[in-house]
């Protein structure tokens, strides 16, 4: 296959939703379709071994939550489909704005009962700031449901998105007969309790075929009917050019649980989602169908074996035609890496990968050379942009048990760092550690991976520090700052100077009195 074809071919995308939505479910339904697992199930009991295995993630085990995030690649219609995980807990979300920088669309998963919830909100806030085309899938409408034009109206007004219908639900609950697929004009009709299998459509003529007067009771079949010509009237047509602008989603109704819904979805995928797109590099932008490989790091992982301290860079592709043994340029450092070992993440295991292609995601263990942001080329010195970074909202002091194990715990710390687990601060004045983090879970993963991993046992105590920001400027401003600000001053783990506020007063007094100075929430990773 030629590259352009593996290009048409990808479609890389992620489920945003907020947790207990069903994006576990509807993960485990699509991977079926892709024949990548036999059985239900297998998505949670793969985690579920997984997390056996890992004493790290104790903490993720004993809290029920996701920490992880993985990528699953399947083949349907003729597609190949990148599936990037996002863990759903809203402590763990650097992650998914990492992932979403890594991904072409988005489908949106709602919980038919709740409509908008306030994960599913801030996450739709991402997606947009990137334009990212988005589908929306109504999940769970075996149960009893909002009323689907308030669902759609909730969407609109509170995401300022023009919907478009591509099915509509016939009732809901336990009158729930199916769905007529808008697109296709077809019936499709729910099965109760046939998770694993697939539901037949039945092809119509249009709403007025006999064909539905038979198959449905009288009620249901005038309902659908008034109900598509208030949704032909109010909502607009679904059209491609402002569904990949990121203004109008396309919207399925279904059952995930039920396997219901999830075939049109995919379809709708294979058929519309958008194919990889260029990256933006701080030079120029980078075409997919570009002869020469050019990839981003977005995502670090160490190992799930606590015995190594490998780790894994996930990289995503942007152009050209990955093969194994290529000798790739790390541009950050300017080093040379030969990569024979890169792994594909394929539902049901890990493979080395021996050819991979724009859009596709690529597993590279390393030592801690590849940092997220890297940009990798085979010779070009160029910078992808728009991996996200996040400004610290909680800060904690961190100490070892034993004070002997100072060191271990700052190396620790440092490449707890570079992951991107953490912002560490190292203060000018005394020994402590200061970390920042998003939410306060964070706080209890790190202390459980320093101690497991790294074999530090250590404690985190509460500062009255408010703020870190990142002090940027002339070198002699910056120099004549800290030495005026000692007390509050620290570097990050790259050395970069960081101003440590402990309220608005103390921070707004520094920009007065260093104008020409500039403070950042966040250092971007490039
Ligand atoms: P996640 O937190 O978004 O990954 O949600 P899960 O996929 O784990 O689903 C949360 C709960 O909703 C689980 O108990 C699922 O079995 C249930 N669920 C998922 N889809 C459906 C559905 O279509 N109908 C019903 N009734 N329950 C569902």
């Amino acid at each position: 296959m030629s590259l352009a074809q593996q290009i048409e071919r990808r479609r890389t995308f992620a489920i945003i939703s907020h947790p207990d939505a069903g994006k576990t479910t509807l993960t485990e339904k699509l991977l079926l379709f892709g024949g990548a697992i036999q059985a239900a199930g297998e998505v949670k009991a793969r985690g579920e071994r997984r997390r056996a295995r890992s004493d790290w993630m104790k903490v993720e085990q004993e809290r029920g939550i996701s920490v992880a995030s993985s990528v699953m690649t399947f083949d349907y219609l003729e597609r190949t489909f990148n599936l990037l995980d996002t863990p759903g807990h809203e402590d763990f979300s650097e992650d998914t704005y990492r992932t979403l920088s890594a991904v072409d669309s988005a489908v949106m998963v709602l919980d038919a009962a709740k409509g908008i919830e306030t994960q599913t909100r801030k996450l739709f806030e991402v997606c947009r700031l990137r334009d990212m085309p988005i589908a929306t899938f109504i999940n769970k409408m075996d149960r009893e449901t909002k009323d689907p034009f308030e669902l759609l109206d909730e969407v609109e007004q509170t995401l300022a998105l023009d919907v478009a219908p591509a099915s509509w639900p016939i009732g809901m609950g336990r009158d729930f007969k199916g769905c007529y697929d808008l697109i296709h004009d077809q019936l499709i009709l729910f099965d109760r309790g046939k998770g694993d299998s697939i539901s037949e459509s039945i092809k119509c003529q249009g709403l007025d075929d006999p064909k539905l007067d038979e198959l449905l009771p009288d009620y249901a079949v005038e309902k659908l009917r008034t109900d598509v010509e208030m949704v032909r009237e109010l909502c607009p047509q679904f059209n491609l050019k402002d569904y990949l602008e990121g203004t109008l989603t396309p919207v399925f109704f279904g059952s995930a649980v039920n396997n219901f819904g999830v075939q049109e979805l995919l379809a709708g995928l294979a058929d519309f989602a958008p194919r990889p797109r260029a990256g933006k590099a701080l030079e120029r932008q980078v075409a997919p169908d570009e002869g020469k490989v050019t990839a981003f790091v977005f995502k670090i992982q160490a190992n799930m074996d606590p015995k190594h301290r490998d780790r894994i860079a996930f990289v995503r592709v942007v152009s050209g035609r990955f093969k194994k043994g290529i000798k790739m340029k790390h541009v950050r450092s300017g080093k040379t890496l030969a990569i024979h070992n890169a792994q594909l993440f394929l539902a049901q295991d890990r493979a080395v990968a021996e050819e991979a292609y724009p859009g596709d995601i690529i597993g590279l263990p390393n030592h801690g050379n590849l940092r997220i942001g890297d940009t990798l080329t085979e010779g070009e010195m160029i910078r992808f942009t728009g991996v996200p970074s996040f400004a610290p909202e909680i800060l904690q002091k961190v100490r070892p048990e034993d004070p002997m194990k100072a060191k271990h715990l700052g190396r620790a710390l440092e490449q707890l760092a570079e992951e991107g687990a953490a912002r560490v601060f190292k203060p000018a004045l005394g020994s402590d550690w200061v970390v920042g983090v998003v939410g306060p879970l964070q706080f209890d993963v790190l202390a459980d991976r320093i101690r497991t991993e790294y074999e530090v046992p250590c404690r985190f105590e509460a500062t009255s520090l408010m703020t870190a920001e990142w002090v940027e400027g002339d070198p002699r401003e910056i120099k004549k700052f800290s030495d005026q600000n000692r007390a509050s001053m620290a570097v990050d783990h790259a050395g970069a100077p960081v101003y440590l506020a402990r309220n608005n007063w103390h921070l707004d007094k520094a920009k007065d009195d260093f104008p020409s100075l500039k403070f950042l929430k966040t250092k971007e990773e490039v």
